[in-house]
């Protein structure tokens, strides 16, 4: 759904209209599905570099690993035991050796004998199962029983989870503590990964100061900053901190000329919505940044400025927190983590809501602040809209509301994004 979007700085809206119009697009609001296209579509993949395996934790793949042999190498036991032949299960057997973990077997397993076998040892010639150390009875020194009925084989194939040259992890994997156990066991120990992308923060405003500063009549702390640190932290890329912008064109541009030096990602908060000391689109326009969007039919987060300038990508969220904190969610996220070449799909779970939600307007999609019960119900958090600071804090999800739906009844099943 499209609305014009008026509201220039320019008093007439018919002038600023025709001053813009080769930049007609900019002038309407744009869906949120079409705002994530956009975004998604302009990332560039960032270059790959070789690491320590042990250093690869929350890296994105950017080859297939294969194994470089079988797993297992060779039948094993899988538990403590004797080694037999199932034949023999209901006889006397005499036992002829015992196999540690790491020792080859030297004993071939015959008619009514056993090898006593570690968890892990490579099965020796002959026997067909292992039986459990917990199901014998030692009836002399070399001699014991079975005393249950049934048997399972109690053994791990050679090659029965990995075979040789099998892809174990693909490419495009954001690497987790079980693929570091998969890289170990496959021999990879310098995977290709995507570089991490470095992503930068610039607050602005004159009303800002920093959080170990006590505000003076008129100024608040700067939370976006150093939230918006902390999601990118969260991510494991690297986040880079440059400063408080004042709201003046010469320090936003300064801020963010020399943000551009260093990072693929700039993210402005502030500056962005319509006062008469925001000037972050046009600073963009001067800095040769392509702007892509000025505005989306979201709520909370409707001011929120995406542009390109070639490998380099900016945003201005708005300067509320809680806009900032779910634009980061839905649109900075996605954008990072492509460049970083994964392909990230967010998994929403499907709940009941705990109680009805009522709004009063239904123009542009809406993002709640949510808190999952211990019954698996969804209780909408207390939001006072995108200034309300604290809405998040017992937060674990996001639920949507389309354009055009006010209501939500206790018990409708809607898509909970975690957070
Ligand atoms: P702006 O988008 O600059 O018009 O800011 C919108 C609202 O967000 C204003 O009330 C600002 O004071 C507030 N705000 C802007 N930046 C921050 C920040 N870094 N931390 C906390 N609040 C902010
Ligand atoms: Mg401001």
């Amino acid at each position: 759904m499209i609305y014009i979007y008026f509201a220039f700085k320019n008093n007439n809206p018919l002038l600023s209209l025709f001053y813009n119009f080769e930049k007609f697009y900019l002038i309407f609001m744009i869906s949120f599905e079409e705002a994530l296209k956009i975004v998604e579509n302009s990332a560039r993949l960032i270059e790959t570099v070789r690491i320590d395996f042990s250093q690869a934790l929350n890296s994105v793949l950017a080859e297939d690993i294969r194994s470089d042999m079988e797993m297992p190498p060779f039948d094993k036991s899988a538990v403590d035991g004797y080694a037999c032949r199932k034949e023999d299960l209901l006889s006397e057997m005499e036992v002829i050796e015992i196999i540690p973990a790491g020792k080859e077997p030297k004993k071939v397993v015959g008619k009514k004998q056993c090898s006593k076998i570690m968890t892990g040892a490579p099965m020796p010639k002959g026997a067909d199962a292992v039986i459990m150390v917990e199901d014998v009875e030692e009836i002399s020194e070399n001699k014991i029983r079975y005393v249950k009925d049934k048997v399972k084989d109690n053994i791990c194939f050679r090659g029965e989870d990995i075979k040789e040259n099998e892809v174990v992890i693909k490419k495009g994997s954001l690497i987790k503590p079980q693929h570091i156990a998969v890289m170990a066991t496959a021999g990879c120990v310098n995977p290709l990964v995507y570089k991490k992308v470095k992503v930068a923060v610039i607050s602005t405003g004159d009303e800002l100061v920093e959080p170990d500063v006590k505000p003076a009549v008129s100024q608040i702390r700067n939370s976006n900053a150093w939230q918006l640190m902390a999601q990118i932290m969260n991510m494991s890329v690297e986040a880079n901190y440059i400063g408080i912008a004042l709201d003046t064109e010469e320090s936003t541009r300064e801020m963010i000329t020399k943000a551009f030096e260093e990072n693929e990602v700039i993210l402005l908060t502030g500056g962005v919505s319509m006062g008469d000391f925001d000037y972050v689109p046009k600073i963009l326009d001067e800095l040769g940044v392509d702007i892509k969007f000025k505005s989306i039919a979201v709520q909370p987060g409707r001011p929120t400025v995406f542009g390109v300038r070639e490998k380099q990508f900016i945003f201005g969220l708005p300067g509320n927190p809680v806009s900032s904190f779910v634009q980061f969610e839905l649109l900075v996220k996605p954008l990072v983590y492509k460049i970083s070449g994964y392909n990230y799909e967010p998994v929403p779970i499907k709940l009941p809501m705990g109680k009805d939600y009522i709004r009063k307007k239904s123009t542009r999609l809406s993002w709640l602040p949510v808190q999952i019960n211990e019954k698996g119900e969804v209780i909408p958090q207390e939001y006072h809209g995108s200034a309300h600071i604290n809405a998040l804090t017992s937060a674990n999800g996001l639920i949507s509301i389309p354009i055009g739906q006010t209501i939500l009844k206790k018990g409708d099943l809607v898509d909970v994004r975690q957070i």
